[in-house]
């Protein structure tokens, strides 16, 4: 088959578009016949080699749509030709997390690896049927976006009526975040860095658009949007550039989620401010394997969207990862298999 693969970690050089093996299903597994790939900010941490250790060559992606290509030993209810989406969390499904439905608290926790190719193999139980009405790019993009939006928005238990703020608001967990939190009934305040992108952020029903001018913070205008009270969960994916101004952002007794670090991970806080102010901090990464199944009919039924910047062929990853890093996005870019 057709991959991409990376020897080493590097920059987009390193994504490399050569013909390896076809991946053999094992007992329980199945083989999926990948149509799209959808590519996160993680990919790239993969590829520049900061997330561990992996075995190299390795084949990057974790979230893709196809349909069922091959049956492992054992399988059963699951047919060739059935189109599915990938459920990207992998786990041991025994242990007293999993027990529990908290799969990410799972010491064995992992996601899939291997999507940027026309094959991928898979345990049984990370397939879901495929919604009807959707394209094969459109569910690949869905998987890591909503899944680790929708974990978020639950771990903070945000209500109908609270204020929310999710920075980055135009990328892929953003445009999640948004749509998931105005589905909870928040209202949701977008921030993002671009003009050109508010009126994309409007369109998905956000209640406010602040566009972030680094020479004017955001933290006074979210405190004028909300009569001087702050916000009560701020979802953070940039980490260095924004962590300190979340939690000026809250209010006493309000959270702060923090989902990841395109900025940079190592900040300085003040203690002081946390507890005197008993700010919750909350670290969010994926979530339940039920979040994906339960979500997907929404997507049916038109009350979550899936948003698509641009559509590379799986050979163009290496543009597909510089438009990316560029944050010159709204929404996904996915991969066509
Ligand atoms: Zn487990």
């Amino acid at each position: 088959m057709q991959a991409i693969q990376i020897d080493q970690a590097g920059g987009t050089e390193v994504l490399r578009y050569r013909e390896v093996p076809d991946p053999i299903p094992g007992p329980g597994m199945v083989r999926v016949k990948v149509h799209a790939a959808g590519v996160n900010h993680r990919d790239i941490w993969v590829r520049k080699g900061t997330v561990g250790e992996l075995p190299y060559p390795h084949i990057p992606g974790s979230d893709a749509a196809g349909e069922i290509d091959a049956l492992g030993q054992g399988v059963d209810g699951l047919e060739a030709g059935l189109r599915v989406v990938i459920n990207p969390g992998v786990f041991c499904g025994k242990c007293l997390a999993c027990l529990a439905g908290d799969h990410p608290a799972c010491a064995a926790y992992r996601l899939v690896e291997g999507t940027y190719a026309q094959y991928v193999v898979v345990p049984q139980s990370n397939v879901v049927p495929m919604p009807t009405g959707l394209t094969f790019a459109e569910a690949a993009s869905i998987g890591v976006p909503f899944v680790t939006a929708e974990a978020a928005w639950q771990a903070a238990r945000v209500l109908p009526g609270q204020t929310v703020v999710v920075w980055g608001a135009s990328g892929g967990l953003g445009t999640a975040a948004v749509q998931l939190g105005k589905l909870r009934g928040a209202r949701v305040i977008a921030v993002t860095r671009r003009t050109a992108k508010v009126e994309a952020l409007r369109k998905l029903n956000s209640d406010e658009v602040v566009v972030w001018d680094p020479a004017r913070p955001p933290d006074a205008e979210i405190k004028d949007l909300t009569a001087g009270r702050g916000a009560d969960v701020v979802l953070d994916s940039l980490g260095k550039a924004s962590f300190g101004l979340s939690l000026a952002m809250v209010h006493r007794g309000g959270q702060v989620i923090t989902v990841g670090a395109t900025t940079g991970s190592q900040v300085e806080v003040n203690l002081a401010d946390i507890f005197r102010r008993r700010i919750g901090v909350i670290g969010a990464f994926m979530g339940s394997a039920a979040i994906l199944p339960r979500i997907l009919p929404l997507f049916a039924r038109g009350q979550l969207m899936p948003v698509i910047d641009h559509v590379y062929p799986l050979e163009q990853a290496d543009q597909a990862h510089e438009q990316l890093e560029r944050g010159d996005v709204v929404g996904k870019v996915v991969l066509e298999v």
